[in-house]
């Protein structure tokens, strides 16, 4: 692992965020989340909420119909229930993240690959969701950065090796007050985590100037 990019700014938070933890941090407008995949290949499951009303979250099919594209990248902006932007990725290292795939949670892993792992992603939303007193029925469909999932024409999709290299990078501008939360994927039974398995990841808020 080398020395990873640090921002040019005014940082309030800097978190190593363990592998198979949640993290969470609330952002005013203007705000700039870097999350960094220290070690490579390490899926970040993303949501965000808008921070006086979860009523009011990411969602994937707004994400996706207004640009006309499945893929987040640099430019991308990540569009609440109502249509209004929530985030917006202002630089992306890594260039490939998903918006298709959600979460992984005991339930599915166990129709998938009749076992699970010790933790999921869906436990994690909740658990540190409950921290800010909002309910496991605002889970949602969440971003998966770092995650590469190709779809062929016939609609063949799947979760292929990452694209994510250590140090990579994405930063998420807030464009409302938001709550950011994340986890970082335990997934240990498909190529999410990559050949090594789960890492950690770096989450720093900060702000230009
Ligand atoms: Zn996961």
């Amino acid at each position: 692992m080398g020395q990873p990019d640090l921002p040019q700014g005014q940082i309030r938070v800097d978190n190593v965020v363990p592998a198979r933890a949640p993290w969470s941090a609330r952002l005013e407008p203007g705000e700039i989340l870097r999350l960094i995949d220290l070690d490579g290949a390490q899926a970040v499951d993303f949501l965000c909420y808008n921070a006086d009303d979860p009523a009011e979250r990411y969602h994937a099919p707004n994400t996706i119909k207004v640009p006309k594209n499945i893929f987040i990248g640099q430019g991308s902006v990540l569009r609440s229930n109502l249509a209004r932007p929530m985030m917006t990725v202002i630089a992306d290292t890594c260039g490939r993240h998903d918006t298709i795939f959600g979460c992984c949670s005991f339930e599915v892993d166990r129709v998938r690959y009749g076992r699970t792992n010790a933790e999921s992603c869906q436990h994690n939303f909740e658990r540190e969701m409950a921290r800010h007193g909002i309910g496991p029925e605002h889970v949602v469909p969440n971003v998966n950065f770092f995650m590469n999932v190709p779809v062929a024409a016939d609609g063949a999709t799947g979760i292929a090796e990452s694209q994510s290299k250590a140090g990579d990078y994405v930063d998420l501008r807030a464009e409302m007050p938001v709550l950011a939360v994340l986890s970082n994927c335990p997934e240990e039974l498909n190529p999410a985590t990559g050949a090594n398995g789960p890492t950690p990841i770096r989450a720093i808020v900060w702000r230009e100037g």
